[in-house]
């Protein structure tokens, strides 16, 4: 009789096995359960030019390794590069494209994106904006610029819409252009746009991927290795590496991702109805929400609704002010995705750097608030709103 001897790999597990597993392998030193933090520049050489893989932790770092293996397990992807922030993965990912490049991308994407390629790779590539939820617009905005790249936020930050990203992958694709996307907001819990077609996918992991406000972090996965090697080349040559503390934290975040997107999204979810109902609340953008204007695609391509909540408050600039300082238990704070609530005013705080006459197009007006729901007790949060309104009612 001959024995099974199909050993099966970590990659092949589910989700939550491969976030606590993969890169997450005992210490085969010492048996140490948790991985070691390497907190080291250097390494030893046996002779000159033989080492162990290891040279110089600009380049490589073993704690960072184990992140990248993990990380790439989770959105299955072939390659991840771990960097020292979300906004430096996107500096990485322009430096790939000849100087001169046309990039298309979305009207609605994180004010520090709009920021970094309007500020400073203006002058390097054209950058042209567009409502990528139109996919007609898409296309033809394809056909008459030619881009090289293509860049999706979705959902987007924080007004929520939703692109196909499947449908402008195949137009891209047939184009010639590739398309990177922007997956901060649903971690690869919730959507995973390489298997829609992306070439790259980025992620802030300062959000939801650590999740405990506590680094300052960036990721990019793809399966293309040409492009995997240029971002390695690139990476060693300018520099922005994640140290091997923060790349031990997140690699501790990420083993309850999935536990976390699955509470963040509940009571997200129990929240959004909540505002839907409130007398004073203008409406509520949440893609669980039926009168989302993209629902339909959101329930195609994500397989969760992610924790982020958009709502417009009645009574303008005075009352959104009111609320956001009445709020005890929602923290006024930038960033999102950590495991505390958090709350804020993108028009004064988060997109600031967006010219006010470009937000009211985009509809970030006075009276919009931004919610990050956390996975405190539901009942609590809503008892926080409801005081918040009562406070804020003239
Ligand atoms: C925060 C954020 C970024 C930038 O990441 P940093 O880690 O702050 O540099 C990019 N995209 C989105 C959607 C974000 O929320």
């Amino acid at each position: 009789m001959t024995k099974k001897t199909t050993k099966t790999k970590k990659n092949d597990h589910a989700f939550s096995t491969k976030a606590l597993h993969v890169g997450g392998e005992p210490d085969p030193t010492t048996g140490a359960i948790m991985p070691p933090i390497y907190q080291t520049s250097t390494y030893v050489q046996s002779s000159p030019g033989i080492h162990k893989g290891y040279e110089y932790t600009r380049s490589h770092n073993p704690t960072r390794t184990r992140l990248e293996q993990c990380l790439a397990a989770l959105e299955n992807a072939k390659h991840c590069h771990v960097t020292a922030s979300g906004l430096s993965a996107e500096m990485l990912i322009m430096h790939t494209l000849k100087p001169g490049s046309t990039i298309l991308c979305g009207d609605d994407v994180y004010g520090g994106t709009y920021r970094l390629f309007t500020t400073v790779f203006s002058s390097l590539h054209k950058f042209h904006f567009i409502d990528t939820t139109n996919v007609k617009a898409v296309e033809a905005a394809i056909k008459k610029h030619k881009p090289a790249l293509v860049w999706l936020e979705s959902p987007t930050n924080p007004m929520l819409k939703i692109s196909d990203i499947e449908a402008i992958c195949k137009l891209a694709t047939k184009a010639k252009a590739i398309v990177a996307v922007d997956n901060t907001f649903m971690s690869p819990y919730f959507q995973k746009p390489l298997e829609l077609g992306a070439t790259i996918v980025l992620h802030s992991m300062t959000k939801y991927i650590n999740g405990h406000s506590d680094v300052v972090g960036g990721a990019l996965m793809t399966n293309d290795e040409k492009l995997s090697k240029e971002f390695f080349r690139l990476q060693n040559s300018i520099g922005p590496c994640m140290s091997p503390f923060d790349s031990w934290l997140v690699l501790r975040g990420v083993k309850t991702l999935a536990l976390r997107m699955e509470a963040h999204a509940k009571n997200a979810m129990i929240v959004a109805q909540y505002l839907e109902k409130h007398p004073q609340v203008e409406s509520v953008v949440y893609p669980g929400l039926t009168t989302h204007p993209q629902h339909k695609i959101a329930k195609k391509q994500m397989s969760g609704y992610g924790g982020m909540i958009t709502f417009f408050i009645k009574g303008g600039l005075k009352a959104s002010r009111k609320f956001l300082e009445s709020v005890e238990l929602f923290a006024l704070a930038e960033s999102l995705g950590g495991v505390e609530s958090l709350i804020e005013h993108p028009a004064i705080m988060t997109h600031a750097s967006v010219p006010k006459k470009i937000r009211e197009e985009l509809g970030i007006h006075d009276n919009l608030i931004r919610l990050s729901v956390g996975i405190e007790d539901i009942d609590d949060l809503l008892a926080d709103l409801d005081r918040a309104f009562k406070k804020s009612k003239s």
